[in-house]
């Protein structure tokens, strides 16, 4: 498949790497929690892992595996492992991976809650330091001999901070440290984390993946490019066999069976729908999110514009060097003075919620809202004023949001 083009990759994938006997071209959502053993010197040898077998459906089933296959084959990686939602994806990866005493290095730019659960890890006497990932020099500055691996988001949400992707990833090769990149806001048509040198992907399928708001779901990616020998928590029961399994053994096993984060079946068929229009419907929310932003860079009504692709970002370059759009996320601050929860409730088309990554076009209030639990350091370091208005652009004839933004703009 690695020869045809993304869409045509997408459109095909499930039918491709998950063949069906009667020749259905969709995973049919397989929702049986148990499986029979006809033989039960199987489920002997399946507990034991001498044998590749579903035995309980909180650690795999079919649809689960089907779905892990195209994520894998998109992040061109050595195996997949799927959750509940993208938190799950996350904390279970960590909470897998870490042991009491670790030092961890990760982005000061993070979605709110994945930045809420690292200081909960703090509290489970792991060393956490957040950095600025826009320069590796930062991350070089805060290693120290117990750090074990780093973790950022390549585009981040709200305020588009684009992280030093390549250089962090030669960085933590160089010292193999782990590092992983949560790819949720830059999917792989425009950015291959394995490319920067990450060694897992996280996803949050919730978003551009699946697409239309109607189901959760989280996924890591190992890319094959890091060395698990090196990684001292693995496991002794878990170092057998090939060790470039090893990590994703692990999370299977003290993560995905031990947590039980579960991404149920028909959401996992729900996503794998989704994904067959993920390359469609990104290129045109990001070509509508290049237009909007070009017509708001200059507008009088509009102090300031957060958006990668205009050459005033302050990583224009490295999201230009990375990526093949500049994504369909941004910010917006409106003027002092100016009410921006009457200008979100003068918006008809664009719809207020806390969600992104959707068909539709959506706004929030970002400081009084998914930033409310931050403190106010916090939020000066992030750059989030009062003003700030978060878009997540969607699909719509951009004349449409055009039209609605100026509307709301100059009412
Ligand atoms: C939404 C999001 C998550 C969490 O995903 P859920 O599926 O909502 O749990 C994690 N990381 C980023 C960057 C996100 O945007």
């Amino acid at each position: 498949m690695k020869e045809f083009g993304k869409t045509t990759q997408l459109v095909h994938a499930d039918k491709s790497l998950n063949p069906q006997i009667d020749g259905a071209v969709h995973s049919p959502a397989n929702q049986s929690v148990l499986f029979e053993f006809q033989d039960a010197q199987d489920i002997v040898d399946a507990f034991q892992g001498k044998i590749a077998a579903h035995v309980y459906s909180r650690s795999s089933s079919s649809t689960n595996t089907s779905l892990q296959n195209v994520m894998n084959h998109l992040e061109q990686g050595i195996g997949a492992v799927t959750f509940a939602t993208g938190m799950a994806a996350i904390s279970t990866v960590m909470l897998s991976l870490l042991k009491y005493g670790d030092h961890i290095i990760v982005s000061d730019f993070l979605f709110g809650n994945t930045r809420s659960f690292f200081k909960h890890l703090q509290k489970l006497g792991i060393e956490v330091s957040f950095v600025d990932v826009t320069d590796v020099q930062h991350v070089v500055n805060a290693k120290q001999p117990n750090t074990v691996l780093v973790f950022c988001e390549s585009l981040s949400n709200p305020m588009t901070h684009i992280a030093d992707l390549s250089a962090i990833g030669k960085y933590c090769q160089g010292q193999q440290l782990l590092y992983i990149v949560d790819n949720t806001m830059s999917p792989s048509v425009i950015f291959s984390a394995k490319d920067a040198g990450a060694s897992l992907v996280i996803s949050s399928l919730t978003k551009y993946v699946s697409g239309h708001g109607q189901v959760l779901g989280g996924s890591v990616v190992d890319t094959g490019l890091f060395d698990w020998r090196h990684y001292a928590n693995v496991e002794p029961m878990y170092q057998v066999g090939d060790s470039a399994q090893w990590g994703l053994t692990q999370i299977r096993k003290k993560g995905l069976r031990d947590m039980g984060a579960t991404l149920p079946a028909p959401s996992a068929s729900t996503i794998l729908v989704g994904l067959e229009t993920l390359d469609l419907r990104y290129q045109k929310a990001c070509e509508n999110a290049r237009k909007l932003a070009q017509h708001f860079m200059n507008h009088p009504k509009i102090k300031q514009v957060f958006y990668p692709g205009l050459a005033s970002h302050p990583q224009h370059f490295l999201a230009r060097d990375h990526f093949s759009s500049y994504g369909a996320l941004m910010s917006i601050e409106l003027p002092e003075g100016e009410d921006i929860i009457q200008f979100i409730n003068r918006l008809n088309l664009v719809i207020c919620s806390t969600h992104l990554g959707d068909t539709r076009t959506l706004a929030i209030p970002v400081a009084q809202t998914i930033f409310f639990e931050a403190t106010q350091v916090e939020r000066d370091r992030t750059g989030i004023t009062d003003q700030i208005v978060r878009l997540s652009i969607g699909i719509e004839d951009v004349d449409d949001l055009i039209a609605d933004f100026e509307q709301a703009l100059n009412a």
